[in-house]
């Protein structure tokens, strides 16, 4: 049966789109149809933004709400996103292949902890502060919510990702218009199912789907707009930021990376290659921050090549629901185009491939690539340079600890990283000198508590902890001269 909408949520209503177009989505291991959502016109989203506006204006509406009453409505939300847990996981693997193994412990348990972790934040912040003033009297500093926030996100972890923007959003007392890629409509839509249960107000948070070049455009250039949270890639965010820019608009751009993996000289092997799924190719390599480079100690080369290669000959390939699967379809025929092509550009730079390559046998419907393994690549290869989003690895040789440094930093981007060692403040020196927004040592799991963001051209602005909270306020100072 497939999962079929035929109304937008705005203004806490479900209420009929202006155009009978629909978004289809298919099954990325299946490539049968899962179902559809109205594809928004450029009409929905004014009642979409004028929904928000009409909310966030209201002179005792939500953002003049005391933070502990907010927490009080947020708190229903997580109950209604926790009884939604398993079709949030259902409906996201269906739609982009992430095995459901992976599914619940990010796209299904994140959304009601950083619900909780935001309602209570507010409620713990001064909201004011009164400043003896260096020149006469006090200043009364206030942090205000930005407004009407558009939130667009892209399709590889479609749920943590809007809620890295609409949790501090609204616990900081803005009102959101949510925009998911096409890809993965369904669970937005389980999002704008729960908040109607939690009786959020009517107009705090509003779902439309559309396509980016009209209904993202118009979203994040609409005048009822007040601050634009976005994560994708690094060329729609160049758009955006220029759009933003012209508009003197807050922006938050949470882009690309090719983040590297520094493995030390004195490196427990079988301590790296345990971890190299979780921080090198988890949902299939379609994550922003993994480090999909991996630099490795000329002295220690072929051994390092080996454990990785057999490591990942190792991984299982299929079926997002089986519970055994590491490695599941890519999104979608377009992206194992553009993964195959990689591969075949990395072989034509002089990469080895020890593992992978190809299609994996027998899974003859859905986007599968195997996991690939590219070694005796230099730093300048463009399977080195350019963000893959698949299951496809570069190994590259390098001298000694300040080159490995050097080529980690030889990068476009800059937004995970890892740095792998049996002695752990080396470990930390190595990666306190990495041009990156955010490096683990010995492993990498994104902290909730803590900013997460990148430099270059991986983005501007910071998500989570309390950065990511302030990123939806702004500040206001009263002056009492007397
Ligand atoms: P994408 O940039 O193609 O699309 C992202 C979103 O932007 C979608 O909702 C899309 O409809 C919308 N969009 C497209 N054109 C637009 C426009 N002109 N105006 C407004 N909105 C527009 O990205 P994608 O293919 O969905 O996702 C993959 C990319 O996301 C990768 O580059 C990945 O690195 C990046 N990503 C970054 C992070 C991070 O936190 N830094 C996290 C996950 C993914």
């Amino acid at each position: 049966m497939t999962i079929d909408y035929d109304r937008i949520y705005v203004g806490g209503e479900w209420t009929l789109p202006t155009s009978s177009d629909k978004i289809t989505v298919s099954s990325a291991s299946t490539e049968d149809i899962l179902g559809s959502v109205p594809a928004a016109t450029r009409a929905d989203v004014d009642a979409a933004v004028g929904a928000a506006r009409h909310a966030f204006d209201d002179p005792s509406g939500w953002a003049q709400w005391e933070p502990s009453r907010r927490q009080a409505a947020l708190e229903r939300f997580a109950v209604a996103l926790v009884a939604r847990r398993d079709e949030f996981v259902h409906r996201v693997s269906g739609q982009n292949g992430m095995p459901a193994k992976i599914g619940k412990l990010t796209e299904g348990a994140v959304p009601a902890n950083i619900v909780r972790y935001y309602a209570t934040l507010a409620t713990k912040l001064e909201g004011e502060q009164t400043r003896k003033s260096l020149v006469k009297g006090t200043t009364v500093v206030r942090k205000e919510p930005l407004g009407v926030v558009a939130a667009i996100v892209p399709w590889n972890f479609p749920q943590i990702l809007s809620f890295f923007k609409i949790a501090p959003a609204l616990a900081a007392g803005c009102t959101v218009v949510l925009k998911p890629a096409s890809e993965t409509v369904l669970d937005a839509f389980l999002i704008a199912e729960a908040a109607h249960e939690a009786e959020l107000p009517p107009g705090v948070l509003n779902v439309i789907a559309g396509s980016g070049r009209v209904v993202g455009d118009h979203l994040v250039t609409h005048p009822g707009v007040d601050k634009v949270g976005f994560t994708g890639s690094t060329e729609v965010g160049q758009h955006i930021g220029a759009q933003c820019g012209r508009l003197i608009r807050p922006v938050t751009l949470e882009l690309g990376g090719k983040s590297a993996a520094v493995v030390l000289d004195d490196v427990d092997a079988d301590a790296f290659t345990r971890e190299l799924f979780e921080t090198s190719l988890i949902n299939s390599g379609q994550s922003c921050f993994i480090s999909t480079r991996i630099l490795l100690p000329r002295s220690r080369y072929t051994e390092l090549v080996e454990a990785i290669t057999e490591t990942v000959r190792q991984y299982p390939v299929g079926d997002p629901f089986e519970r055994s699967t590491m490695i599941g379809p890519l999104v979608s025929s377009a992206q194992r185009d553009i993964v195959e092509s990689y591969i075949k550009k990395g072989q034509a730079e002089g990469g080895r491939i020890t593992t992978g390559g190809g299609r994996p046998k027998g899974l003859d419907r859905g986007w599968y690539v195997e996991p690939t393994i590219i070694a005796d690549v230099d730093n300048k290869a463009a399977v080195s340079r350019e963000e893959i989003f698949g299951p496809v690895l570069a190994l590259i040789p390098y001298e000694d600890d300040n080159d490995a440094i050097a080529i980690a930093n030889d990068s476009d981007y800059g937004l995970g990283g890892t740095v792998w060692t049996t002695d752990v403040e080396r470990g930390l020196s190595v990666a306190r000198r990495v041009k990156t927004g955010s490096i683990g040592v010995n492993g990498f799991t994104l902290d909730l508590g803590a900013p997460f963001g990148g430099v270059k051209r991986s983005g501007l602005g910071r998500e989570l902890g309390p950065e990511g909270l302030a990123a939806y306020q702004q500040f206001q100072s009263i002056y009492l001269p007397e």
